[in-house]
């Protein structure tokens, strides 16, 4: 039998055009090239100016999201896009998706959403693929046993050019889970422990494996949580082995393989799992069992607590010391119980149909508390279509939420839907840095339940307590 080889390893070696040496990084052939508005402006310019095609454009895919807005009457009425920046980007990729010749999700596609919500949901998302994005939270496709990882504006342009990219090979890590999340413990309470306990640098030049029992439990939905947020703990990309989960998820999506392409499809995908006895460079051991509901305190997704914990107490600490003026809080204060002034639930994080179904199931039958601003914001179109369907929109209507059209809205503040300075948001997104939601907005990072419930009570609340 062959050396036993990682998930990782095997989709790295079937992608590896050139090997790297000392002296030079390897080329890796890229399968799918999701892009949006904000980091291809540039690209494309470059390819303008020095007179050259797409090479691929059958392996890209365009939507927009950063910068849309999500008021309906900016989408499907005649109300003006205000933010100039955001009308710009929008009428660029309009423009150059034209010109270039790639299938653009418009503004008023029904298909349209977050680049990494619509990637899956149209099965183009798929295993052993290497898939990128000029997005840090590409991540969130190594759900399906992809390789995939954010690049920037410069290596946007390489992989429009030559459907390659030069990358150092990363070393792996597996993060063994046993035990199952109790009730109330979501997917991303789960990433926040292990960001937690591995720490904000903790991955740096990993990819991240995901493994065990409480992994294998998780829904598609929950393991792109999961994968979403493994560049938070430094990592550059996570995965989970796919299975028969990842099977019943893809088949029949418009871009996954159909009839005899699906079955050799599988058949590859089967093998793709890590073979026993492959030896990763670092191990992480947690148990589901032991892990609360979870959420930030201060300006970067590490610095996390169980919610019936308290602001942790660190001596000689500038960093840790200005994350808590900035946050207007106090080493030692219980972190339950402290006034909310915003609760976003959106995002490519928690922003599928499942998480708004779990958000309904706190929100039903109750009303955000008074002076709380409560915002709903689907991952897709496709999703805000199935939810209507569900009725899942008139229960947050009726608790006094605002829902919208898809897009990243708050999880940024480039959209126009922002945290004021100084007010606290709950936001099911993933990166709570200064500024992020808002210049001077606080965001404290929880799951969807978590959120709900605090709109509903005003204050950061444990889930299990109206659950
Ligand atoms: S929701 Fe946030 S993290 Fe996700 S793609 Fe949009 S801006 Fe990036």
């Amino acid at each position: 039998m062959s050396h036993p080889k990682t998930l990782f390893q095997k989709v790295w070696e079937r992608h590896e055009v050139v090997a790297e040496t000392a002296d030079t990084p390897a080329v890796l052939y890229i399968d799918l090239h999701l892009i949006h508005e904000v980091t291809t402006p540039q690209a494309f310019s470059e390819l303008r100016e020095r007179g050259l095609r797409l090479r691929r454009t059958d392996l890209t895919l365009a939507t927009m999201d950063h910068s849309t807005p999500t008021r309906t009457e900016q989408i499907f009425g005649n109300a003006p896009i205000t933010i100039e920046s955001a009308a710009q980007q929008i009428h660029a990729l309009e423009v150059n998706c034209a010109e270039f010749g790639v299938d653009l999700l418009g503004l008023k596609s029904d298909l349209r959403g977050i680049v990494h919500v619509i990637g899956p949901e149209l099965g183009a998302t798929q295993p052993g693929k290497t898939i990128v994005c000029g997005d840090s939270h590409t991540s969130t496709h190594g759900a399906f046993g992809a390789l995939a990882f954010g690049i920037g504006t410069t290596e946007v342009g390489h992989v429009f050019a030559t459907q390659c990219l030069l990358q150092r090979k990363p070393k792996t890590m597996a993060i063994n889970v046993k035990g199952r999340l109790r009730p109330g413990v979501t997917a991303k309470d789960l990433i926040l422990a292990i960001i937690g306990k591995i720490g904000v640098s903790g991955g740096t030049g990993y990819v991240l494996e995901y493994r065990g029992e409480a992994i294998s439990a998780l829904n598609m939905d929950e393991r792109m949580t999961v994968c979403n947020m493994s560049i938070e703990a430094g990592a550059r990309a996570g995965m989970v082995a796919p299975d028969e989960t990842t099977y019943a998820y893809l088949k029949g999506r418009p871009r996954a393989p159909q009839g005899a392409d699906w079955e050799r499809a599988l058949a590859e995908w089967r093998a793709l799992p890590t073979d026993a006895g492959a030896v990763f460079d670092r191990e992480v051991e947690l148990d589901a069992a032991e892990i609360e509901p979870m959420i930030t305190y201060g300006t970067h997704p590490g610095m996390v607590v169980p919610i019936s914990g308290h602001v942790p107490t660190r001596a000689n600490d500038p960093v840790f010391d200005k994350a808590l003026a900035y946050m207007g809080l106090t080493a030692g204060q219980a972190i339950s119980g402290h006034p909310v002034d915003v609760v976003f639930i959106g995002s490519c994080t928690n922003s599928r149909l499942s998480d708004l179904r779990a958000a309904a199931g706190v929100l039903k039958g109750r009303k955000v508390a008074s002076g709380v601003q409560l915002l709903i914001v689907p991952g897709s179109q496709q999703i805000k279509k199935a939810a209507e369907a569900e009725g899942l929109d008139r229960i947050f209507l009726d608790a006094g939420a605002q829902w919208r059209e898809s897009g990243c809205s708050m999880c940024l503040g480039m959209n126009g839907d922002l945290v004021e300075k100084g007010k606290y948001s709950v936001s099911t997104s993933n990166r709570n840095f200064e500024g992020r939601q808002g210049v001077g907005a606080r965001t404290l990072l929880a799951s969807p339940i978590t959120a709900a419930a605090s709109a509903i009570r005003g204050r950061i609340t444990d889930p299990r307590e109206v659950l």
